[in-house]
């Protein structure tokens, strides 16, 4: 599935990327309902109205400028509609193939979305062994304080196991959205031949 949809970012209409311009693809991965989309629109900036007339789409293209550079990322928010389309899966394994980078989200409310994070970091080095891919362990929904079911210590405990990046986020308060973005392009960055970070 190849449908990218830029994102309204900037108001500026220049979206001229240069062809020298390094893209990367970053997989959103996790249970239904942990807040992917949510996270993928704030990246792309979509707004609630643009939704409708976008539906459908689920691949979004923004160039980001991280520590003075430009980068350019292609989120893919597809994994539920290839898992349902074909779950076991040569579609369901086509998402943990074309990833530069993987983002795994679960709902700090609900546990058995932090256990289906951890199923999918071993899926993902079943199919990518071999490869030191960046991997990015989310903790979404920071903002519903009272239904807290994984703390803060245990999501970091689990990334270094997982030997991963870690991050909590509130796409409802759009709390460290940006930052997680970043740092998805740092770690790409990180595992550059010659490595500058
Ligand atoms: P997806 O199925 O993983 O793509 O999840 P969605 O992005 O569709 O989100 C599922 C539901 O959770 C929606 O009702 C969102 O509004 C809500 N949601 C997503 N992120 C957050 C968050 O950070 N905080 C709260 N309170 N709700 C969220």
């Amino acid at each position: 599935k190849a449908a990218a949809c830029r994102g309204s970012w900037s108001s500026d209409s220049s979206d001229s990327a240069g062809a020298w311009e390094p893209l990367y693809r970053v997989v959103l991965l996790g249970d239904p309902g942990v807040g992917k989309t949510s996270l993928v629109n704030l990246f792309a900036g979509v707004q609630e109205r643009d939704l409708l007339e976008q539906r459908g789409e689920d691949t979004y293209e923004r160039t980001l400028s991280v520590d003075g550079e430009d980068t350019t990322l292609l989120v893919m928010d597809t994994w539920e509609s290839e898992k349902r389309v074909c779950s076991e899966s040569r579609l369901g394994s086509r998402c943990l193939q074309v990833g530069n980078a993987y983002v795994i989200v679960y709902s700090v409310t609900d546990r058995g979305s932090f256990e289906s994070a951890s199923e999918l970091r071993i899926q993902l080095r079943r199919h990518r062994q071999a490869e030191n891919i960046p991997i990015i362990l989310v903790g979404n929904k920071t903002d519903l304080v009272r239904c807290r079911e994984v703390s803060v210590e245990e999501g970091r405990a689990c990334a270094v196991v997982f030997d991963c990046k870690f991050i909590e986020t509130s796409a409802a308060l759009q709390h460290n959205v940006a930052e997680l973005f970043e740092g998805v392009v740092r770690q790409i960055r990180l595992r550059r031949p010659g490595g500058t970070g």
